[in-house]
């Protein structure tokens, strides 16, 4: 049988009706980022995210149309809210101010808070305090989940130690895995490790979405994301459809002087979400063998910075070894030794950050939404 191809494809996709207007979803110009491979297929539809909730119905014709389709072994199709054919322009802020510290707008029913952990760039090391904060926050007696949407490069599953795929008993439905306390969800799970970087951006959205819509998270006092590095328009995008109570800054001391944090610090103020503050990882080299301390970067610049800029400083972790190793052997060092110095470290920065969030809900709390 001849490689199906992404006409084949189309010429059935142009047979999905959108039925507001009545026009085939490959006219009206919906259907974006089709990747054809060894017969898995996947696109991406593009709504308003006023849209979503009609256009799933959609979404699963298309699917399924595709999928009846000789040749076809896989079919992945998700609704996003980004138009990636559209000439790059960053998103307009939201005039409704849906970014106020306190419960996550009606998105994700019993999420308390959404907090981003975000870089502005990639192998700072916000992975590792993503996962370390959130083992930390279920051992101070907080409900919490991790989603990894890092879909460039999401390491979370590793880092926890967790393989296999999240069940889905009802089809519709996602469980988060578990581990360590936490309820987990990673992009890894969804978006196979070899799809094209090009397909990621434009699936990102829809991806997103749907982990917050369809995974059952339960109640939960917070919802850490790990976001994907960079402040790029997926970034700002994600910041702006997320509804988030807060974001922490990853940084190491010299993208403190390169102003990669800064750069990051502006996106969330950009869409009114409130930083929580800056963690310099990587502050300082502790020698695992005698234990001296060097400042191989200079550490201490975030503080500076972060002071600098107004922005808290939630705390400093040091370049060790055993966060690495603990991270490699699928078990957050939080998990592995809590009472260590690395442990405490982290410790005091989700106290930190859990207060700043009680905080922002006292205040957000009496505040009256006008419509
Ligand atoms: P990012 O998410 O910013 O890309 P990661 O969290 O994946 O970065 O970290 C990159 C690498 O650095 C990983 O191998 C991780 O184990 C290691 N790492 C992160 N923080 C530390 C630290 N404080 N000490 C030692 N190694 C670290």
């Amino acid at each position: 049988m001849p490689e199906l191809d992404k006409e084949q494809v189309l010429a059935t996709l142009a047979q999905v009706v959108e039925p507001q207007s009545g026009r085939d979803i490959v006219t009206l110009g919906l259907v974006s980022g089709l990747v054809v491979r060894n017969g898995n297929v996947g696109f991406a539809i593009e709504v308003t995210p006023e849209e979503a909730e009609q256009m799933e119905a959609v979404r699963k014709a298309a699917e399924d149309a595709v999928f009846a389709m000789p040749g076809v072994g896989s079919v992945t199709a998700v609704l996003t809210a980004e138009r990636a054919g559209a000439p790059q322009q960053p998103p307009q802020k939201q005039p409704s101010g849906r970014h106020q510290a306190g419960p996550a707008g009606g998105l994700v029913p019993g999420v308390k808070a959404i907090v981003a952990v975000a870089s502005g760039k990639g192998g700072v090391g916000k992975s590792t305090v993503s996962a370390n904060l959130a083992v930390a926050l279920v051992q101070l007696g907080h409900s919490v989940g991790l989603l990894d949407a890092d879909i460039y490069g999401p390491s979370v599953p590793r880092m926890l130690g967790i393989s296999g795929k999240p069940a889905s008993p009802d089809g519709k439905q996602i469980l988060p895995m578990e581990r360590y306390g936490l309820k987990v969800m990673s992009m890894g799970f969804l978006v196979p490790e070899d799809t094209p970087m090009i397909w990621r951006g434009p699936m990102v959205m829809g991806a997103l979405e749907q982990m917050l819509r369809d995974v059952v998270w339960g109640e939960l006092d917070v919802l850490v994301v790990d976001m994907p590095p960079g402040t790029g328009d997926v970034q700002l995008t994600m910041a702006q459809r997320v509804p988030l109570a807060g974001a922490v800054i990853v940084s190491t001391p010299q993208d403190i002087a390169l102003l990669d944090a800064r750069r990051g610090l502006n996106m969330f103020t950009k869409v009114d979400v409130p930083v929580l503050g800056i963690v310099e990882n990587m502050s300082l080299f502790v020698c695992p063998h005698c234990g001296e301390r060097t400042d191989i970067f200079g550490h201490g610049g975030a503080r500076a910075e972060a002071e600098k800029l107004g922005c808290p400083f939630l705390g400093e972790i040091p370049l060790h070894l055993e966060i690495r190793e603990a991270s490699d052997r699928g078990e957050p060092i939080v998990a592995a030794a809590p009472d260590g110095p690395h442990g405490k470290a982290y410790m005091d920065i989700a106290r930190e950050i859990a207060d700043r969030l009680d905080r922002g809900r006292a205040r957000a709390a009496p505040k009256i939404r006008m419509r």
